[in-house]
């Protein structure tokens, strides 16, 4: 099969186009996506540097050459963007990019070989592509996997050919032509159009995935505090209250509501008032363990799940969280906000069946501490009568 350059390199040329027109599309309808407008310059820069592929002499050469450079450092800059790296992390390899790029000009117009060329621009893609292979493997998050092991896994069989090619550059007998083979030149450029068409692909699989795991997060976290939402308690609340009857273990519930936290909002402003919310938020996130699950599941009122935690445990680690939301303050020019939060404790005891039981019971628990006087915690635990308040708690003076 005899495949000529030209056709190839059109062919090359306007699916590097299309690529990107599609990444042009993504970057402005995706504006907070970093690195995307990065990726679309460098696949226009790339298209134009194959348009002018065909052009003899050394100024055709340098354009269509530097066009390509660039549009690959743009790629590299737009991975290391999208990654949400620190730009000056690129320096390292944009220099040797540039390095590389300047032999170039010295193997144009300085001492004009042919081979040369084709070694330093086979060395340029190399590094480049290497470099961002090694960024997508090495510093892409969780949530971005398989898209961005595949795309990393293509750049780096990119980098490996290109060396490859680099290798052949310096060995293999060119016959006196100093012209690279024909089958090199048909090998490369095949390969060249499946790693734009493909790359494409993978930039546009990482930005599917990226956002997916973002609505993830939305659909699981309260927008105001950045707490777990209701709907994770509910399912982790279920599936623990199964666990803990299964295997006989402890788990308690604590209800969190700040105190007349109305008042608040009329006398400071809504403003303050969600200021104070995130900063009741934060400390109960500094109080509670990895382990406990801690959700906003109304307008001022948290519920905190923690397993493996007994009656007594709970009252203590409730008891502490009611004490330091106490020391919250919020500085206002008119004055300090602070506020009290009451706390309605239960616990799953042997008895206990269902998630809804422990959250009626620490619903009931926490009606208490507001109706005996707020800034208090209350434990109620579910036993065989049904909701009971622990004895040697309640007789040990131990509410605020
Ligand atoms: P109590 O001590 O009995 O709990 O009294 P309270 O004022 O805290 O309770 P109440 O249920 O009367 O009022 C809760 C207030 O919380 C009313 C509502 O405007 C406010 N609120 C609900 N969600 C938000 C929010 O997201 N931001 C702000 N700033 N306020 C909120
Ligand atoms: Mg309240
Ligand atoms: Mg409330």
């Amino acid at each position: 099969m005899d495949l000529d350059i030209p056709s190839l390199l059109v062919v090359n040329t306007l699916l590097q186009t299309v690529a990107a027109l599609c990444l042009l599309m993504a970057a402005l309808s995706l504006p907070r996506q970093a690195g995307l407008s990065y990726w679309a310059a460098s696949g226009f820069a790339q298209a134009a540097g194959l348009a002018l592929n065909s052009q003899t002499g050394w100024l055709g050469l340098l354009s269509s050459n530097f066009l390509i450079f660039t549009g690959y450092g743009l790629a590299y800059v737009g991975v290391v963007r999208f990654l949400g790296r620190p730009v000056h992390e690129t320096w390292p390899v944009l220099v040797a990019g540039a390095l590389l790029a300047a032999v170039f000009l010295w193997f144009t117009v300085g001492a004009p070989e042919s081979r040369g060329r084709i070694l330093v621009s086979s060395l340029f893609f190399t590094t480049l592509s290497a470099a961002i292979a090694w960024h997508l493997v090495r510093h892409a998050e969780r949530d971005l996997c398989p898209a961005a092991t595949v795309t990393g896994a293509l750049y780096a069989a990119w980098a490996l050919l290109a060396l490859a090619r680099a290798g052949w550059a310096l060995v293999i007998d060119w016959e006196g032509t100093m012209q690279e083979p024909h089958a090199m030149k048909v090998a490369t450029r095949l390969v060249i159009i499946c790693i734009t068409t493909t790359v494409t692909n993978g930039y546009l699989w990482m930005i599917s995935r990226r956002l997916d795991s973002e609505l993830m997060q939305q659909a699981r976290q309260d927008p105001l505090t950045g707490v777990a939402n209701r709907r994770v308690l509910w399912a982790a609340g279920e599936m623990e209250v199964s666990r803990a009857l299964r295997h006989h273990r402890a788990l308690s519930l604590l209800m969190i509501d700040i105190d007349h936290f109305k008042a608040v909002n009329d006398r400071w402003g809504h403003g303050t008032g969600d200021a104070l919310l995130v900063a009741v938020a934060d400390c109960l996130t500094r109080e509670l363990r990895r382990s406990d699950i801690l959700a906003r599941v109304g307008g001022e009122e948290f519920m905190a799940l923690l397993p493996e935690t007994g009656l007594e445990d709970a009252w203590a680690v409730a008891e502490r969280v009611r004490q330091q939301t106490a020391t919250i303050s919020l500085d206002r020019p008119q004055g300090a906000v602070r506020c009290t939060v009451s706390i309605g404790v239960a616990t799953l005891g042997a008895d206990g069946h269902v998630w809804e039981e422990l959250v009626t019971a620490a619903d009931q628990a926490l009606y208490r501490a507001k109706d005996t006087g707020r800034n208090r915690t209350e434990t109620l635990s579910i036993g065989p009568g049904g909701l009971e308040t622990p004895l040697p708690l309640a007789q040990s003076g131990w509410t605020a």
